[in-house]
């Protein structure tokens, strides 16, 4: 039977009952020494996104990091790494230093790995979904014990984040956009299988609702939540977002494969009750079109678009001209294409799509910066500042 642990800690906990609460979660599953095998590797890997936005309930807690890198060390690890790619848009090793995990890495004696540098293994995936061999990080894999760390959060693609879809971090940008294109849930369970878990604590100090996995609300939870078990932790975490497992295209694909029943069956809960933490997270709006007037052809987007036309919505309301917005057509992602009926001019956004750079208002980068983005959309709607 997996077990799934929870600990609830005390209001804006410190780095140091940070650490008491992780080592409670994780003894409540047998321990940090049942996991961590003497001399050996340990591999943790956070929750960086992009780093541009980093904070607590954006990107994993510099502090969970810490108190998981001194408490490997402390089981018996011989080397902690810390192995982490972010998303499009910004160079890993910055994001890491933005995020807090080179200084935690100085710290404490963690070698910082930037998985887009990395050496790069090409590993199975048993019973397949979707792709038959990834692409992975070597030293997230060849690691003797394997640590995920995510932050809990809604997300605009999959309705959460948690544990398994925290494992994207491990391969690198042009694979991530692989995953986007052929399907970014059956893409995530294989990878999850390619590349078991040793144990997964969710940093939930403070989690996300509404628009996430960047941009949402951010609240205190002041909980920690473990398992040795991705997939039973991410049917928990669901519970304890509102979420039903059974709306989770990729939890469901899990339970299509014997990993994990969608009803909790086969979880043991140790710890807090789940109900104690619980709480009706809000929904991420899913719909990239927000108002009449403004359609969004999305296919096979990466989150970095995702989240620039989404940051993009918030500079235009904060410049008071949102509702002015009318008769713009958006194309993006590597699959979209340009109805055939369309008297628009669009916007074509990215450099996925520059085979389309002459059908209409072509705004190149990847993702596209947003001044870039207003610029184009103020042009395409004739609204002036
Ligand atoms: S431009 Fe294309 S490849 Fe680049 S982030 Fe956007 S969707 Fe992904």
């Amino acid at each position: 039977m997996a077990k799934v642990s929870i600990v609830k800690g005390g209001a804006s906990p410190d780095a140091g009952e940070i650490r008491r609460m992780i080592e409670e979660a994780v003894d409540l599953l047998g321990g940090f020494k049942s996991i961590i095998k003497k001399g050996g590797t340990v591999a943790v890997k956070p929750n960086i996104l992009t780093g541009k936005l980093s904070g607590p309930g954006v990107t994993t807690d510099p502090r969970v990091i810490e108190a998981l890198v001194r408490l490997s060390f402390e089981a018996g690890a011989g080397e902690v790494r810390i192995v982490e790619g972010a998303g499009y848009g910004v160079p890993t090793s910055e994001a890491l230093e933005l995020a807090g995990m080179k200084r935690v890495a100085e710290e404490t004696g963690a070698v910082l790995v930037d998985v887009d540098r990395d050496e790069i293994l090409e590993v199975e995936v048993p019973d397949p979904l979707i792709l038959e061999k990834i692409p992975v990080s070597r030293s997230f894999y060849e690691a003797n014990v394997r640590i995920n760390a995510p932050v809990m959060k809604t997300h605009d693609q999959l309705i959460m984040t948690l544990g398994m879809k925290n494992m994207k971090g491990i391969i690198q940008k042009p694979t991530k956009r692989l995953f986007h294109r052929i399907g970014l849930a059956k893409a995530v369970v294989d990878l999850n299988k390619a590349v078991p878990l040793d144990l997964t604590v969710v940093d939930a100090i403070h989690a996300m609702e509404g628009l996430g996995p960047s941009l949402g609300n951010v609240f205190e939870m002041d909980t920690v939540i473990a398992s040795t078990d991705v997939y039973s932790l991410d049917i928990v975490g669901a519970r304890i977002m509102g979420i039903d497992p059974g709306e989770l295209e990729y939890m469901k694909y899990a339970a299509e494969q014997g990993l994990v029943r969608l009803d909790g069956g086969g979880i043991q809960m140790v710890g807090e009750p789940l109900e104690s933490v619980a709480r009706a997270f809000e929904r991420p709006p899913m719909d990239l079109s927000p108002q009449e007037g403004i359609t969004v052809i999305e296919k096979g987007a990466c989150s970095a678009c995702r989240g620039t036309i989404r940051s993009v919505y918030i500079d235009l309301e904060n410049m008071g001209i949102m509702d002015r917005v009318r008769d713009l057509v958006m194309l993006v992602g590597p699959q979209a294409e340009i109805p055939e009926d369309l008297e628009e001019t669009p916007l074509i956004m990215g450099i996925c799509l520059h085979h389309l750079k002459d059908e209409g208002r072509y705004v190149v980068g990847c993702p596209p910066n947003n001044d870039k983005m207003r610029e184009a959309i103020m042009e395409l709607t004739g609204i002036e500042a």
